[in-house]
């Protein structure tokens, strides 16, 4: 990935290695004719010549005006050779014409330093240029050689002193106890040293994205007033090899000689996956030295000089076993995705500098969504005051926030332009998915179904938890599956044909009913057990034979099929409820949970077990749309 910027760069040294080479050689002075030697005879004679310059036979000399050699050129520096026969007396004869005379050794070489000069000069010249780039790429580390060449990466080597502190996380009360010790030390390391007591090395925070590890990190070097010294692990990945490694070395010196410290090594999974894992082709050098070098220097100090190794990563289970061994990351601390209170109070900390209407309460817009992290909820704070400026209110509103939720949820409304026919399509769909919404025990209450094209769906069915979750029901998840199938059951039902707006939704199936196959034990036939790794569909090593592997592929489309089966005939037996949905979203595009309720007469369904996607998924608000 070279940049427009290194081929000029390097065009451009290559013309000032040309132009120099000239400028040594000519120095700027008019060039030389070769003229015969009569000629030269004639100009002497002429009275035209100054002064000569003999090495041997060969003469230089200066005229007083140009001499024209026989092609036509012409300077007042000339060069000519005397025949070794002439027998002339050339010395009278420019000493009569008051010629200066000089001579040069013809067996003195040119000094050694001229020759080198002249020799290697430019070629140095191209090395020195060529590692002064090389070195700003391994300073710039990412993007590969010369990739972010002229920006400045100072802070990639230089410490950080953090000005956020714990008061700026919120949400993660356990996770910041876990961390209140390892602040503790940093601040005090002699405390801990008298007692004897060894701390930790290495501490790897492990979430999902934006639930606050990069911010913890900070927060704690924040805390305990030490310098931060970070590197994002995925800057290597495509860097030229070495660079990984020079700069782990460069980043452990300087955080051991600014001791107490912090060291932080963000996205750690870029590179450190498994390395027995992972179809490698030729594997990636670069990535396994970065990682060698982490784990060398990691045994290579000892935790009492006060430098602590905080790493980042989403996924744990892909991490290479020795980083996870003793005396390396061997402190581990989950971040989960907060809870409603620890909703509300990141909400709060994001509208510190937010002026709030008196309408607005944090903690019903916290209710209302049920798993977003920390960085969603600073873009929802965000979008509402956005929203509110836009609108020229004085002040943001619960409407504003309403609208941001909406927003961020369901994604933005887009103007396209349907037929009739795919319009009562789409309508048909959403219904589909929303009527069994309501229909399906346990599942999550449907709060807005509309066909107002968003993102990349032309219809959205929103469905939420009444609370965040903790874990998941065979019968919930089942619950998930009839209800994404809906949209297709209902297409099939009403025009005997399906369409390609099921994509996503059957995206969605096959991954929780692999899941549950492979992950969750929830297949008879393949047992209690567990094939799959956390994306559940990729099975990139198998553990298991191909007669499992076939067995895993039958049940989970048994387990599909059962539930298309089951949206069939829920909304064969409800067709008529159908139908009015479905009318009433052709009349008004969307509608919200009462209005739904209201139109097909059902009531909301109020039994809710509480869950959270397990180890720490993301949770999703369920979107199903066609796309
Ligand atoms: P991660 O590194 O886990 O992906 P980040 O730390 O980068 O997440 O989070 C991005 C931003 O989201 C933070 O800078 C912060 O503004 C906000 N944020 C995330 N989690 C929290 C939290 N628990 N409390 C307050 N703000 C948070
Ligand atoms: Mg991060
Ligand atoms: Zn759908």
């Amino acid at each position: 990935m070279r940049s427009a910027r290194f081929w000029i760069i390097l065009a451009v040294l290559f013309a000032a290695n040309i132009l120099i080479s000239n400028l040594l050689t000519s120095a700027g002075q008019p060039p030389t004719v070769t003229i015969s030697y009569n000629s030269f005879l004639d100009q002497v004679n002429a009275g035209n010549v100054t002064s000569v310059t003999s090495t041997g036979e060969s003469i230089t000399g200066v005229a007083k005006t140009a001499v024209k050699d026989s092609s036509g050129t012409s300077s007042t520096k000339f060069q000519t050779q005397r025949p070794a026969f002439a027998t002339d007396d050339l010395e009278t004869l420019l000493i009569g014409h008051k010629v200066v005379m000089n001579a040069k050794d013809p067996n003195a070489s040119t000094p050694l330093w001229e020759t080198l000069l002249f020799s290697f000069g430019p070629t140095i010249l191209l090395v020195i240029g060529f590692l002064y780039l090389s070195r700003r790429a391994a300073a710039a580390g990412a993007g590969g050689i010369l990739g972010s060449f002229g920006q400045s990466r100072a802070r990639l080597y230089d410490a950080e002193k953090p000005s956020v502190t714990f008061a700026d996380v919120a949400g993660i009360d356990e996770v910041k106890a876990d961390l209140q010790e390892v602040v503790d030390f940093l601040r005090e390391p002699q405390k801990y040293q008298r007692l004897g007591g060894t701390v930790p090395k290495g501490v790897l925070l492990i979430g999902a994205p934006g639930t606050g590890k990069t911010l913890l990190a900070r927060a704690v070097a924040g805390e305990a007033k030490v310098p931060f010294f970070s590197i994002a692990a995925s800057e290597f990945v495509e860097a030229i090899v070495g660079v990984g490694a020079s700069r782990v070395r460069d980043l452990f010196s300087k955080a051991r000689a600014a001791a107490p410290a912090i060291i932080f090594i963000d996205e750690l999974d870029a590179i450190g996956r498994s390395r027995a894992a992972a179809l490698r082709v030729g594997g990636n050098d670069e990535q396994e030295q970065t990682l060698n070098q982490i784990l060398t220097e990691m045994d290579g100090f000892d935790s009492r000089e006060g430098v602590i190794v905080l790493a980042a990563t989403n996924r744990a289970d892909v991490l290479d076993p020795a980083l996870l061994r003793p005396g390396r990351f061997d402190r581990r601390v989950t971040v989960q995705p907060p809870d409603r209170r620890g909703r509300a109070e990141i909400l709060r900390i994001h509208s510190r500098h937010v002026v709030l209407a008196p309408d607005v309460d944090l903690d019903q817009v916290a209710s209302q969504t049920p798993g977003l992290v920390g960085a969603d909820l600073r873009n929802l704070v965000n979008e509402a005051a956005l929203g509110a400026a836009r609108k020229g209110e004085a002040a943001v509103t619960m409407a504003d926030f309403a609208e941001a939720i909406e927003r961020t949820l369901l994604g933005t409304e887009r103007k396209i332009l349907l037929s009739d026919l795919d319009r009562e399509r789409i309508a048909y769909h959403e219904s589909g998915h929303a009527l069994l919404g309501l229909l399906v025990p346990g599942a999550d209450p449907v709060k807005k179904v509309t066909i107002i094209p968003r993102g990349q769906a032309l219809g959205v069915t929103l469905q939420s938890p009444i609370d965040d979750r903790f874990n998941y029901g065979e019968d919930y998840l089942r619950a998930r599956l009839v209800g994404a199938l809906g949209g297709r059951a209902a297409e099939k039902i009403v025009y005997g044909v399906v369409t390609t707006g099921a994509e996503n939704d059957l995206l969605q199936v096959t991954r929780i009913a692999q899941q549950m196959v492979v992950r969750w034990g929830m297949s008879p036939k393949v047992g209690p057990l567990n094939y799959g790794d956390s994306d559940g569909a990729a099975f990139q090593q198998r553990t298991y034979s191909e007669g499992t592997a076939q067995l895993i592929d039958e049940e989970v489309r048994r387990i599909s099929e059962e539930c298309l089966a089951e949206a069939e005939r829920l909304l064969q037996e409800h067709r008529s409820q159908l139908d009015a949905l479905t009318r009433a979203l052709l009349k008004s595009d969307s509608l919200d949970e009462a209005e739904i309720l209201e139109v097909t007469g059902l009531k909301a369904q109020t039994e809710q077990r509480v869950s959270v996607p397990p180890d720490g998924q993301r949770q999703q608000a369920l979107r199903t749309g066609r796309t």
